[in-house]
This record gives structure tokens, C-alpha cells and sequence, in this order.
């Protein structure tokens, strides 16, 4: 017997009969011994809905009143989730975050969880009951109702199964696992058996939106197996844990990751002294622009180029703090470029393995693929490329790193 903290997303309780659906899932689990706790999101679209309405009143609703608001969509879940447990004749009782206590800190529409009171859950579970609980929420010190930002119901299904000490916490949603790519762009990718946190974290990071980001935070720090699965298909799905076994069979990488978020800004003919990159990414960062890959050359003429790259979105005010920097110290010339995309590597085996990121940039020179910029990691060599290079850049490295699911009859 074990105690399984399940989390159902927006679309597996999008509509009655769905939610249905989750309730004969539940029951199967049940029946079987296991004690549940289920964690719901709002129905599908329901969060947006929300959103919208109080966009009719305010363009910047006032974020306490938000999440008043927008809490609502978990609370009309996890009352129709219990309803239907207990037409099966499972008993069941749902929860708001408040009624739990998920005590979290008075940061709207953000909040992080501080504390959870178990005590209820524990009862509740003792009696034989089904508990089922709003995701998203939670209430501060003052009894404030506060959310924890957006895909935050993936936070709290790992946070109860922290707090419980659960033996796994399921993720069910709308595909079968984890990929070692987008499947849209890698036709060939493939469904994982396993990744760990830290892999995970930089998938997530780049782009691979399974999970809420914080939540595989929560899951690595507290050590709480965290399982992905389809709502609907059977299958195993992909646990997400810490690496126990290196073992030799591990591959060398489990993922290709990409985004196309970022541009690209260099500023060229600056005069080298010490001080430089600071002059040059000080204004930026108080400009509160965040910097991701750095690259800086040296010139013969005692003068360096500098380039950086920044999110899409804060590229043209970028641009104008760069452009005043370069007057300021007498730099050649500024130039950018929002046509670039940044792929990655992901995988833990690259520390025990030399030579994968030479192997990386084999298999794009092979494709006439040039690379303008470089950073490594532990676990992690990205580069920046050319925008229209993406999808064969990310294809050729699933190839050559083996990823490649094998080809199926007929194929
Ligand atoms: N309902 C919230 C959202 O749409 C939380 C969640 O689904 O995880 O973001
Ligand atoms: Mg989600």
C-alpha cells in the first residue's frame, strides 16, 4: 500500500465527463489500497476566463483581488472531482488551500509555500477517505487567499507530497512523458524512462514545458519522486528522480533542447581595459535585463568585441542602454540580431564522458551549421546558431548523440 499524491491538469478535468474519467482513474487506485490525494487545476481555459473578466475592469487588477478571484476555478474543481468520487461510492472530501492551510508568503499572484498542515490530510487519509485539493492556492499569514503564479497546481502536488512524505507524486496531463525533444520538431524523439531533477531543470528551463519549473525545484530539494503521465492512455511515463545508479548503459545525453527567445547584441571596437564587461553589462543590468550567454574576443588593435544575448522581448531596450554605453566609451559600433536560436544538450553523463561537446560540434559542422556562440555546463553545452538552422540542428544532434527511436514496422 502506498500513498500517491495524483495531480490532474486543466485539460483531464476540462469538462464533466472528463472529470468523470478521473474519478474512475482515482477509484482503480483505490481499490487497489493505495491511499490517494488529488490535486486538480481549473478546467481548462477557466484561469483565462478569470483573467479576462478581471481585465474588463482593470488593465493591472489590483493582485490581491486576482487571486481572491482566480482561485475560484480550483474550488469549482475539486468539489465536482469529490462529488463524483463519492457517486462511485468512494468517500471523498475536497479541500480549498485555505481549509488545508498551504501557508504560503503574501506575494499575489506569485506566492511561494512556506508551510503545509498536514493534520487534516492525515485524518482525512486515515478514515479511508479520498482528499482532494485546489492546486494554484494557498493563504498567507492574515488569511489573505494568494496563488502561486501560473502551472503553480504542479507546485502544490509536489509541496502535499513533500509535506506527506508521499511515495511518488504523479503528474498526470495531456502526453505520455517526457521527450528527448519536442516532437513536433524531432519526429524521431522519444518517450524517457527516467531523468533527473537536474536534467529536468534544464530542459524546463529551455524551453520543455511538462512541468512548472518550480515545482521540479520543490521535487529535488525535498527528494519527492515525481512520475509524468497521460491522463488517459496507460503507460509507464517518465519518473523524474535523483541519479542513484551511473550506470555505464546510461546515455551520454537525455535530451536536445532549444528555444527561440533569445537575440542576440554585440558591441564591437571597445577599448580593452579592466572594467570593460563590467561597463557594459552593469547599465544592463540596471536596466533589470537578464543576460544568458556572454561571449568576449580580443582584437589586435587593443580593442575587444563583446557580445551577449538577452530575451527577445527586452532586445530593443537592450539596444537603446548598449547604444549609450557605446558613446559613453568610445566604442566602434553596436549591432544585433533577433534571428537566432540557442540549442542545447542536456545530460548528467556528460560527466563521466569526455569529448561531447566536440562530438556536438562535429555533427553541426557536418550540416555546414555555423555556431556563434558557446557556453558549457556540468550538464549542459549550448550554442547559438542561426534561426533557420534550428530544426535540422536539433534533428542531426538526436541523431548523433542516439537518440533516435527506433523506426517501426513498415517504416
Ligand atoms: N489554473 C492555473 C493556471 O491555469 C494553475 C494550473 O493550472 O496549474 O495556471
Ligand atoms: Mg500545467
Amino acid at each position: 500500500m502506498a500513498l500517491i499524491v495524483q495531480k490532474f491538469g486543466g485539460t483531464s478535468v476540462g469538462s464533466i465527463e472528463r472529470i468523470e474519467q478521473v474519478a474512475e482513474k482515482v477509484k482503480k487506485f483505490r481499490d487497489n489500497g493505495d491511499d490517494i490525494v488529488v490535486v486538480v487545476s481549473a478546467m481548462s481555459g477557466e484561469t483565462n476566463r478569470l483573467i479576462g473578466l478581471a481585465k474588463q475592469i482593470s488593465e493591472q487588477p489590483v493582485p490581491r483581488e486576482l487571486d481572491v478571484m482566480v482561485s475560484t476555478g480550483e474550488q469549482v474543481t475539486i468539489a465536482l472531482l469529490a462529488m463524483a468520487l463519492i457517486k462511485r461510492g468512494v468517500p471523498a472530501v475536497s479541500y480549498t488551500g485555505n481549509q488545508v492551510r498551504i501557508l504560503t508568503d503574501s506575494s499575489f499572484t506569485k506566492a511561494r509555500i512556506l508551510q503545509i498542515d498536514d493534520r487534516k490530510l492525515r485524518t482525512d487519509l486515515k478514515a479511508g477517505r479520498v482528499v482532494v485539493v485546489a492546486g494554484f492556492q494557498g493563504v498567507d499569514e492574515h488569511g489573505n487567499i494568494t496563488t502561486l503564479g501560473r502551472g503553480g497546481s504542479d507546485t502544490t502536488g509536489v509541496a502535499l507530497a513533500a509535506a506527506l512524505k508521499a511515495d511518488e507524486c504523479q503528474i498526470y496531463t495531456d502526453v505520455d512523458g517526457v521527450y528527448t525533444s519536442d516532437p513536433r520538431v524531432v519526429p524521431k524523439a522519444q518517450r524517457l524512462d527516467k531523468i533527473t531533477f537536474e536534467e529536468m531543470l534544464e530542459m524546463a528551463s529551455l524551453g520543455s514545458k511538462v512541468l512548472q519549473i518550480r515545482s521540479v525545484e520543490f521535487a529535488g530539494k525535498y527528494n519527492v519522486p515525481l512520475r509524468v503521465l497521460h491522463s488517459f492512455q496507460e503507460g509507464p511515463g517518465t519518473l523524474i528522480t535523483i541519479d542513484e545508479e551511473e550506470s555505464m548503459e546510461q546515455p551520454i545525453i537525455s535530451g536536445i533542447a532549444f528555444n527561440r527567445d533569445e537575440a542576440k547584441l554585440t558591441i564591437r571596437g571597445v577599448p580593452d581595459n579592466p572594467g570593460v564587461a563590467f561597463k557594459i553589462l552593469g547599465p544592463i543590468s540596471e536596466a533589470n535585463i537578464e543576460v544568458d550567454m556572454i561571449v568576449q574576443n580580443i582584437a589586435h588593435d587593443n580593442t575587444t568585441d563583446f557580445t551577449f544575448t538577452v530575451h527577445r522581448n527586452d532586445y530593443l531596450n537592450a539596444m537603446r542602454v548598449l547604444e549609450n554605453t557605446a558613446r559613453e566609451i568610445g566604442a566602434r559600433e553596436v549591432i544585433g540580431d533577433t534571428d537566432i536560436a540557442k540549442v542545447s544538450i542536456v545530460g548528467v553523463g556528460m560527466r563521466s564522458h569526455a569529448g561531447v561537446a566536440s562530438r556536438m560540434f562535429g555533427a553541426l559542422a557536418k550540416e555546414g551549421i555555423n555556431i556563434q556562440m558557446i557556453s558549457t555546463s556540468e550538464i549542459k553545452v549550448s550554442v547559438v546558431i542561426e534561426e533557420k538552422y534550428l530544426e535540422l540542428a536539433v534533428r542531426s544532434l538526436h541523431t548523433a548523440f542516439e537518440l533516435d527511436a527506433p523506426a517501426r514496422q513498415g517504416e
